[in-house]
C-alpha cells in the first residue's frame, strides 16, 4: 500500500459539481489501496475575488490581514471536499496548512516553507481517513501568524507534504492533460510530453511556462519526488517530471533533444542610455536595482561608441517592478552618471529548452533561422547550457513560438491539444 499526494487546482473544484467529480476520483485512488492526502486550491477565481475585495477597503492591505483573508478560500474548498467524500461513504478530514504542520518564515504573501511536521495527517491516515489539506498556506515559526506562499502556491504545498510523508508520487491535477511542448493556447499542435527531467522543467518554468511553478519543481528536485501533472477532467496519463526517464508499458521514454518552447509576455525592458564605459558603472546600476529588491532577467551591454566613450545597458524585469526600478535608477542618476532611461513594456521572450542542445550542434542556428523565416526581429539574446532565449516585440510572440515549434519538429500530427478549464491552473 502506497501513499499518494494529489493536488487539485481551482479550476478542478470551481463549483459543487467539480467538487463531487474530484471527490469520486479521490475515492478511486483510496479504493485502489492507497493512503491518500489531497491538497486543494480555492474554488475557481476565489483568490482573485478576495484580493479585489481587500483592495476595495484598502489600497494597500496589510500583509498579515491579506493572508488571513486569502487562506479562507482554501478553507472553503477543503471542507466542501471532505463533505463530498463522506457523502460517498468514505472517511475524510480537512486540515488548514497550520494544522497540517506547514511551517514557514514570516514573509507575508510570499512565505517560504521551512519545515513540515505532518503528525496530524499521519494520525488521520492511520485512522483510515483521506486527509484534505488547504493549499498555499502555513503558519510562521516565530510569530505563529497565518502566512501564504504566493500565488499558485498550492503545488508547493503538495510537493512539500509528499516529501515529508515520503509519498511515492505527487499528482498535480489541472485543466490541461500535462506539460506541453508549448502553450496549447498558442500552439494548437503542441504535444503532451510523457516525461521531462527536473532540469528541463525548471528552465521551462523560469521561461514562462505556467503549468508548474519554479519553486514547486525546485522543491521536488531537492527531495527527489516524482511529479505527475495530469488533467482532473480526463483519465489520461499526463506528464511525469522526475530525475530518471520512466517506463510506459514496454516503451522506455527517451530524453528529447528539445523539450519545448516557452514564452513570457510579463516582462519589460529598461535601457540605460549614455553610460560612461568605465569600471564600476554596471555595478552601480545593478546595485541600485538590487537594493530596491528587484529581480532582473536578461542583461545586455552594447559596445561603446569610440567618439563618446558612452554605452547603453539594457535589462529585462517583471513589468510589475517597472515603476520601482525607474524610480530607483532616477534617484541614483547623478551618482551613476547616465543620460536617460527608456522603458518598454511591449516586449516578449521566447525560449527554447532542452538538455540535448548541449551535445547537438546547430540548435542555435536553427532557432535563429526559424525566427528569421517568420520575419521576427531579435532585440536581446541570452543562453544557458540547456536554453536559448530571445526578446522580441510582444506582437511577434505567437508567430515566433509557432515557427520555432514547427522548425524543431515538435508539432503533433494527431489530436489538437485540449484545454478543459479556463486558466491553465
Ligand atoms: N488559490 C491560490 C491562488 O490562486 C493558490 C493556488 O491556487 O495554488 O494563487
Ligand atoms: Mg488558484
Amino acid at each position: 500500500m502506497g501513499l499518494v499526494v494529489q493536488k487539485y487546482g481551482g479550476s478542478s473544484v470551481a463549483d459543487a459539481e467539480g467538487i463531487k467529480r474530484v471527490a469520486k476520483r479521490i475515492v478511486e485512488a483510496k479504493k485502489n489501496g492507497n493512503d491518500v492526502v489531497v491538497v486543494v486550491s480555492a474554488m475557481g477565481d476565489t483568490t482573485d475575488e478576495l484580493i479585489d475585495l481587500a483592495e476595495q477597503v484598502s489600497p494597500m492591505p496589510a500583509g498579515r490581514e491579506l493572508d488571513m483573508l486569502l487562506t479562507s478560500g482554501e478553507r472553503i474548498s477543503m471542507a466542501l471536499l471532505a463533505m463530498a467524500i463522506k457523502n460517498l461513504g468514505h472517511k475524510a478530514q480537512s486540515f488548514t496548512g497550520s494544522q497540517a504542520g506547514v511551517i514557514t518564515d514570516s514573509v507575508h504573501n510570499k512565505a517560504r516553507i521551512i519545515d513540515v511536521t505532518p503528525g496530524r495527517i499521519r494520525t488521520a491516515l492511520d485512522e483510515g481517513n483521506i486527509a484534505i489539506v488547504a493549499g498555499f498556506q502555513g503558519v510562521s515559526q516565530d510569530k505563529k501568524d497565518i502566512t501564504t506562499l504566493g500565488r499558485g502556491g498550492s503545488d508547493t504545498t503538495a510537493v512539500a507534504l509528499a516529501a515529508a510523508l515520503d509519498a511515492e508520487v505527487c499528482e498535480i491535477y489541472t485543466d490541461v492533460d500535462g506539460v506541453f511542448t508549448a502553450d496549447p493556447r498558442v500552439v494548437k499542435k503542441a504535444r503532451k510530453i510523457d516525461w521531462i527531467s527536473f532540469e528541463d522543467m525548471l528552465e521551462l518554468a523560469s521561461s514562462g511556462s505556467k503549468v508548474l511553478l519554479h519553486r514547486c519543481v525546485e522543491y521536488a528536485r531537492r527531495y527527489n519526488i516524482p511529479i505527475h501533472v495530469r488533467s482532473s477532467f480526463s483519465g489520461l496519463q499526463g506528464t511525469w517530471v522526475s530525475s530518471k526517464p520512466i517506463q510506459q508499458g514496454d516503451k522506455k521514454v527517451e530524453q528529447a533533444i528539445i523539450s519545448g518552447v516557452a514564452h513570457d509576455t510579463s516582462e519589460a525592458k529598461i535601457t540605460v542610455v549614455g553610460v560612461p564605459d568605465k569600471p564600476g558603472e554596471a555595478a552601480s546600476i545593478f546595485r541600485a536595482i538590487a537594493d530596491a529588491e528587484i529581480n532582473i532577467d536578461m542583461v545586455v551591454q552594447n559596445v561603446s561608441a569610440a567618439s563618446t566613450g558612452l554605452t547603453d545597458i539594457s535589462f529585462t524585469l517583471p513589468k510589475t517592478e517597472g515603476r520601482k526600478a525607474i524610480d530607483a535608477l532616477e534617484k541614483g542618476r547623478t551618482a551613476i552618471g547616465f543620460d536617460s532611461l527608456r522603458y518598454d513594456d511591449q516586449i516578449g521572450k521566447i525560449s527554447l529548452v532542452g538538455a540535448g542542445m548541449k551535445t547537438n550542434p546547430g540548435v542555435t542556428a536553427s532557432f535563429f533561422e526559424a525566427l528569421s523565416d517568420a520575419g521576427v526581429n531579435i532585440e536581446l539574446i541570452s543562453t544557458s547550457e540547456i536554453r536559448i532565449s530571445v526578446v522580441t516585440r510582444a506582437d511577434d510572440v505567437p508567430e515566433a513560438v509557432r515557427a520555432v515549434h514547427s522548425a524543431f519538429g515538435l508539432d503533433s500530427e494527431s489530436d489538437e491539444a485540449v484545454v478543459y478549464g479556463g486558466t491553465g491552473r
